[in-house]
């Protein structure tokens, strides 16, 4: 990436573009966009349209105030209001032909909806920092009630289509405000939800070049029209925010029970904007939102957090929390929720840092709405068509949890170890799924109602840490703190994983910058004094301790707390050679060099190094062929559709892909028309997944990425992996730009990699 230090607001490095860059802007120009990339000021202002926005107008409010009481003035403003409000319509950006107006069975909601305002409670006296028990101020029956059809919530229910709750709610923790807005069934269909949405109103109302930190930067829980139904995995949410690590659009998901509970609270997505004065908790129910203290809850982890939360506010909500590692602003905070003894991770991107950014310790959600499904038995047919897929391929999900995965991907020679300078790991056994259920599994976890069960409850029996309990690392955890640490200590791997996740810290970020350190250790770019600890190769007692520095930002652990690229920047010319990140994301345990489509997946993931852009699911098929790059363009631009209408949906990866197909297809069609009763196709949807990663990559043009941030980490491209099944594989720049240029050719981009006009008319944005 070309980007060393912050951007300035609004970028600068369209002062420095050549000549033909500069007419290929121009002509976007033409399309509604600025010289940056961005919306020019009267199609922003129609963009908030797309969300069925209902933006006051304060010129007819003062027009109206004005006119006093009665009198023809007030005709007048009513009047202007109106003939506005159908130019704003005549104005929306997306397509809205053919598509019905959101409908609501109650009528529409009451103005006091939309204008709601947070109840803050008035400050606590001095020292007097508890966490208040929650008002019921829904009047619901509390634990009793997990289940209320639409309709049936008073005042509150207002009834879009099937499958959503029909609304969005907002928040200003600065000022304490917060409003509803209806979202209409054309944004609805044509963004579907979760990603989609999230991606819209962060194009809409994040200004770019804001700093990640900033208050103006906004934070997005959204669920799908698949949440809270009968589809295996449907229990998942996305969070999304400007990321502190990239300074780029990021989402992440994340099970357990909260997305249920979220989507019962009637809002398809909540927006936190501003900072809390103080550190502070939401609480979202069907009646909106309310702020309340947290000062007590401060400092302390996630699942401590977590379980005071639901304590105080009912067996019913549900809460995510950030620990110490969000509040100390590290650039790879995550958040966790904890349900029965499932946890639910929003790992990635540092959208934990933005929380904690904003004073705001967890959100609470608290609802009894059920999501109307349009036609139950279509529905219910496909799911019994897709029973015995499921089941025979999450088998070893069932049994193992994803560690399985360890010994097949080092068997291909495909499993990172020692930061990346091989890709075969001697000890992978140990600390593989069948080694460690044997050793390791109490009992087996699961979201709401997914018959997979994919999590893992582990208690180390003996030794040192006998009697300790934790949730099973995840694959992904264990090669970041694991292979490439060259740790091949399993009870290491499950007290890190716990560690971090009371912390709050995502831990492929974690290891990855731990596996720069200790090779920028062995090189003698650090020395043991700077970094005060002593750590090395298989040091995982100086890993533990480092983890806890960085939650802290202790001594080194401010540095580690930066991420890997920005520590490694901070060392020496040229050490950002050995970081395995792209966009300055770390990447996860799905080789960049031995997986040719995802090597082209990264390089253009929105994310950066993440693998739920570009799946790598596919490509450990034994008929897939992982080695030839014609074709990989073409496989990353359809997955990554994919995975943006899965996340929008939004569905968990492992249920969709082994029950439903690999890529948008017919099953997806048929689950969106039984949910929905819209009578979509699969190319429908296929267009609603590019027209996601068309906006994503539009939020990312804004923030100045172009074709050479399409890039991959110097290692994959300049030293071919050394030994094992993979030896000699890697992607050689002259390759990388040869699948570039496919790529940006069938996405519609220019050669810098912008989408052009005419694919963005095409798709409606
Ligand atoms: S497969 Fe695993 S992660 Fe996915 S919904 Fe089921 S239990 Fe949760």
């Amino acid at each position: 990436m070309a980007r060393p230090g912050p951007r300035a607001r609004g970028g600068g490095r369209s002062r420095r573009r050549p000549r033909g860059v500069r007419a290929r802007t121009a002509r976007r120009v033409g399309a509604g966009l600025d010289a940056r990339g961005a919306l020019r000021p009267r199609a922003a202002a129609r963009s908030g349209q797309a969300l069925g926005r209902r933006a006051p107008d304060p010129r007819a409010a003062a027009q109206e105030q004005r006119a006093g009481e009665g009198g023809r003035g007030r005709l007048r403003a009513r009047r202007n209001v109106q003939r506005r409000g159908r130019r704003a319509r005549r104005r929306r950006v997306l397509p809205e032909r053919r598509i019905r107006r959101a409908r609501y069975r109650d009528g529409p909601p009451r103005p006091a909806e939309r204008g709601a305002r947070i109840r803050r409670r008035p400050p606590a006296g001095d020292g007097d920092d508890r966490v208040q028990e929650a008002a019921r101020a829904d009047g619901s029956a509390g634990r009793h009630a997990r289940h209320r059809p639409q309709g049936a919530a008073g005042a509150a229910a207002s009834r879009a289509v099937n499958g959503y709750g029909g609304r969005l709610l907002f928040v200003d923790l600065t000022t304490g405000a917060s409003r509803v807005e209806p979202l209409a069934e054309s944004a609805a269909r044509a963004l579907l939800g979760g990603n989609g949405l999230a991606a819209r109103i962060l194009y809409d109302r994040v200004p770019a070049g804001v700093d990640a930190f900033d208050p103006a930067n906004a934070v997005v829980f959204a669920v799908g029209p698949v949440t809270d139904t009968t589809v295996p995995g449907n229990s998942r949410a996305l969070v999304a925010a400007k990321s502190p690590l990239t300074g780029l659009f990021f989402d992440s998901t994340f099970g357990g029970r909260f997305p249920a509970t979220l989507k019962r609270t009637g809002f398809d997505a909540v927006c936190v904007t501003g900072r809390a004065a103080a550190p502070s908790y939401l609480v979202v129910t069907e009646d909106g939102a309310v702020v309340k203290p947290a000062a007590a809850l401060w400092g302390r982890t996630t699942r401590d957090t977590v379980t005071a939360l639901v304590a105080a506010e009912g067996a019913d909500a549900d809460a995510i929390a950030i620990g110490p590692a969000g509040e100390h602003r590290v650039r790879f905070a995550a958040m966790a929720h904890y349900w029965k003894n499932r946890e639910g991770v929003s790992g990635r991107g540092g959208i934990g840092a933005v929380l904690g950014s904003k004073n705001l310790k967890a959100v609470v959600v608290r609802g009894a709405r059920k999501t109307a499904v349009a036609d139950a038995p279509a529905l219910k047919a496909l799911l019994e068509e897709t029973r015995e897929p499921l089941a025979t391929g999450t088998k070893a999900l069932s049994t193992y949890g994803t560690p399985f995965l360890v010994g097949p991907i080092n068997a291909l020679g495909a499993l990172g170890a020692f930061n990346l300078k091989t890709e075969v790991f001697a000890a992978a056994r140990v600390i593989g799924g069948e080694d460690m259920k044997a050793h390791y599994h109490e009992r087996d976890t699961t979201c709401l109602k997914c018959p997979v069960a994919c999590g893992k409850q582990y208690a180390i029996g003996a030794g040192e840490f006998a009697g300790r309990r934790a949730k099973m690392p995840e694959y992904e955890t264990i090669f970041a703190l694991g292979p490439m640490l060259g740790i091949d200590n399993p009870e290491a791997l499950i007290l890190a994983n716990d560690l971090c996740d009371l912390l709050g810290m995502d831990t492929i970020s974690m290891g990855v910058t731990l596996a720069f350190l200790c090779e920028a250790l062995e090189r003698g770019w650090l020395t043991p004094a700077e970094v005060g600890v002593p750590f090395g190769w298989g040091d995982w007692r100086g890993m533990l301790r480092l983890v806890e520095m960085t939650a802290a930002r202790e001594g080194f652990g401010e540095r580690l707390a930066e991420g890997a690229w920005r520590l490694a920047a901070s060392v020496r010319p040229g050490a950002t050679n050995l970081v395995y990140a792209v966009k300055r994301l770390e990447l996860p345990a799905h080789s960049a060099r031995a997986l040719k489509g995802l090597s082209i997946g990264y390089a253009t993931a929105t994310r950066g190094g993440s693998h739920h852009d570009t799946r790598p699911t596919p490509q450990y098929a034994p008929t897939f062929d992982r080695r030839g790059t014609k074709d990989k363009p073409a496989f990353a631009m359809r997955s990554q559709h994919f995975t943006a209408l899965g996340d929008s949906l939004v569905l968990c990866r492992f249920t969709s892909e082994r029950g439903f197909g690999l890529f948008v297809g017919e099953p997806y069609a048929r689950m969106v028309r039984a949910v929905t009763g819209w009578n979509v196709t699969a190319e429908e949807l296929e267009r609603v997944g590019e027209r996601i990663v068309n906006l994503e990559r539009l939020f990312n043009v804004r923030e100045g990425v172009r074709r050479a941030d399409d890039t991959l980490p110097w290692r994959v491209m300049h030293e071919p992996i050394p030994e094992g099944p993979s030896a000699g594989m890697h992607c050689p720049p002259a390759e990388l730009a040869e699948m570039l240029d496919v790529y940006y050719g069938l996405r519609g981009w220019d050669a810098d990699g912008v989408p052009t006009g005419a694919r963005l008319a095409a798709l409606g944005l």
